[in-house]
Parts: C-alpha cells; structure tokens; sequence
C-alpha cells in the first residue's frame, strides 16, 4: 500500500467491537487509515472483498520467541522448578544459531497467525536482530535476573521506528535483586518495561516469608538474597515499596493477586497482560478476569512462550476464554486481543482498532454471517483459521 488512495469494500468492518459497520469502505493512503464510509468513494481504486469481514491485527502482549527452539524438547506437565531445570538443560544443548532462526520463523508464525505487535522477552539478548527485521511491531525486550549490579546495555534502549522498539525487563520479583530491578525500571524512564508477577504460589511464598521451596532451590544454585528487602505481604506491595509500579510496567500473569492488589495496579495504571493456557499448563490456575474487570483493569492477553502452551496464536487464546470463562463477553475477549494488547505496547495509535489514523494493516477474515450479532463469536471461534493480511 502506497500513495495510490485505495478502498476496501467488505460485508463487515469491525472498527471495534462496538461498532461494526456493513457494505462499509475502509479507505486508505499513505499507509494510513484516511476514513470508513458507505459511501462509495469516487477518488480511490476499489478492491472488493464483498463476503469478507475486515478486523485488526492481534496483539500478543506477552511471549519468548527466544524460547522456540527449545520448546519441541519440552513437557510442561510438571512442577515449576523441574520446568526451569529443564529449560536451563536443554539450552545448554541448542546453539546460538539454531535460537536465531527458530526466533525468525516464529515472528513470521506469529504474523502468519495474525499478530501485528509483540512484548517479546529475550534472556540471551540473541533475538534482537531478528525481531528488528521481522514485520512485528511493538516492544522487544532485553530481561535481566539474579544479583547483577547493573544494567550493561541501557544504550540499547531505542525506537526502531514508531511503534516498534528496544527495552529492558526485569523477570520477576522472586529471581531479582531489588537494586537490580530499580535500576531496569529507572533505566528505561518512559519506556515500556515489562515482568513476571504474582505468577505462583512458590512466588508468592518466598516474597512474603522468605521461606519455600522457591527459596530451596536459590539455596541450590547459590543465589545469594539475603540483602533483597524482603519479605513483603504481596508481591504487589513489594513492587510498590520498589517504586516500579507506574504507566511504563507490564505486568504479566498476576494469578495471584487480591482486589486490594487489583486496585493498587490500577490506581498506578500499570498495563496488565494475562496468559490463561500457559498459567493452566504450568500451575493449573487461570487468572481471575472477572475480579480483573471489576477493579477496571483491561488485560491484554499473551500467550508466553511454546515451552509453557500449545501455539503462539491469540485466535487460540480468545477461543480459550470464550470457552473456559462463562462470564466474560465476546466483546470483552476480542478487545483484550486488540484495543487493550495495544495499549499496553502503547501502540494503540497505530493498532488496536480500525480507526481514522491507524495503520493500514489489518486482517481479512473469510466469515460473512448476515447479521453482525454473533460475528464477534464465530470470529474468535473460527477466525484464525481463515485470515489474511491486507497492507
Ligand atoms: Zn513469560
């Protein structure tokens, strides 16, 4: 898509779940979304897509695409700590090349899926290039643990263009020294910084007592903690005493989070991200949505990595939570999906919905019903099946 100003005539055109517009043009230029109209424009080259419904792009707000490669050689039915230990055997075995390229083929499986941004987390830091250089737009970010003094790299924090960049992650609050996580979450300022938390109750044991099997096993790798300001009630009020709760956090999981911790996030407008497959897979709990939703949080939904869930699509992740969340409206899922996903990557001017000013980047879904009641529903039920990009 260029400077040649282009309509795209479809059935439906889903601006947002909340306004879905029939025999609509979705007119572009310059990349750009100019307008939507019924009106058939007269200044503009006509592409018919008549029995097609036109959507965005899906956000996945939280993965490691470094990860991929491992993943074949993984099983996830087991306990936490066996799953690290896994994880940590077999890459020992995958050379840096093989990660690269596994990465690359999975920013392209994830396009392909119909994902237009990403929060991706990279340990190794191998994976930069390659998210640099794939269609993905939204956030790459370098994640950093244990006692490290500090940052290395916080010139690596950029944009690569808008809406896309380079960032830094803390991994959680149980796996990192507290100076270690005030320094990444000053480093990046204004930028987005993302991480695990309130994820298990291993988690949730060592940050309010200090004590478990969480702290057995950093015992057993000779991870010194004995100066982290712990312990704490919450891993919530812990990342509040750190200062790193604000607008520029991602907080990822929270599966074990109390209203009162709810409210705190949302009295910090910390951007939330929920992974229900993997948090079943790995710790048979799913995140609370309701309780989410009561206390006015929007998650936006990741899938974490191919080690911890079954594919990196969020059409399979909406049809889990339409399927396995009886109270949560189809309209509520399918804007986890986008508008909320790109808030959170603070992409939402680019992506999210089918706006005037957004990226003329979105996805052509090959469902028609007559009327656009259900068509929400069928979409998350049927839509990763039968997409196709439109740019
Ligand atoms: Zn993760």
């Amino acid at each position: 898509m260029n400077n040649i100003k282009k309509a795209y005539y479809a059935h439906w055109i889903i601006v947002t779940p909340y306004k879905i517009l029939k025999n609509s043009y979705l007119i572009c230029k310059n990349n750009k979304i100019l307008n939507i109209t019924g009106q058939k424009p007269l200044d503009a080259e006509i592409i018919e897509l008549a029995d097609k419904t036109l959507m965005p792009g899906l956000i996945n707000a939280h993965t490691h695409t470094e990860l991929s490669a491992i993943a074949p050689h993984i099983k996830y039915n087991k306990d936490f700590i066996s799953w690290i230990e896994d994880i940590k055997r077999i890459k020992e075995n995958i050379s840096y090349e093989q990660i690269k390229q596994s990465a690359a083929k999975t920013y392209q499986g994830l396009y392909n899926l119909g994902c237009i941004a990403v929060g991706d987390i990279s340990t190794s830091g191998l994976t930069k290039e390659e998210f640099i250089d794939s269609k993905l737009y939204g956030t790459w970010f370098k994640e950093y643990l244990g006692n490290e003094n500090e940052v290395d790299n916080c010139q690596e924090i950029k944009a690569i263009k808008q809406g896309k960049n380079i960032s830094l992650a803390i991994h959680s609050l149980y796996s990192t020294h507290s100076e270690l996580i005030k320094s990444i979450k000053q480093s990046t300022g204004k930028n987005l910084c993302s991480i695990h938390l309130a994820e298990h109750s291993l988690e949730l044991e060592f940050i309010t007592s200090k004590k478990g099997k969480w702290k057995e096993f950093l015992d057993s790798r000779g991870l010194i903690y004995d100066d982290w300001q712990l312990p704490n009630t919450s891993p919530i009020n812990y990342a509040q005493n750190l200062g790193i709760l604000d607008e520029n956090l991602l907080a990822v999981h929270l599966l074990y989070c109390k209203d009162e911790d709810f409210k705190i996030l949302k009295n910090f407008n910390v951007n939330t991200c929920i992974c229900p497959r993997s948090n079943l897979n790995l710790h048979n709990k799913l995140p609370d949505i309701n309780k989410m939703q009561k206390c006015n949080l929007n998650p936006a939904l990741g899938t974490d990595s191919l080690a911890s869930t079954e594919s990196l699509s969020i059409f399979d992740e909406m049809k889990f939570i339409l399927d396995n969340y009886k109270n949560i409206s189809e309209n509520k899922i399918f804007e986890m999906a986008t508008i909320n996903g790109a808030k959170s990557l603070k992409v939402q001017n680019l992506f999210g919905t089918l706006e005037q000013g957004k990226i003329a980047k979105f996805l052509c879904v090959d469902i028609c019903p007559t009327k656009p009641d259900n068509i929400i529903k069928e979409i998350i039920k049927e839509g990763g099946y039968s997409i196709e990009w439109i740019e």
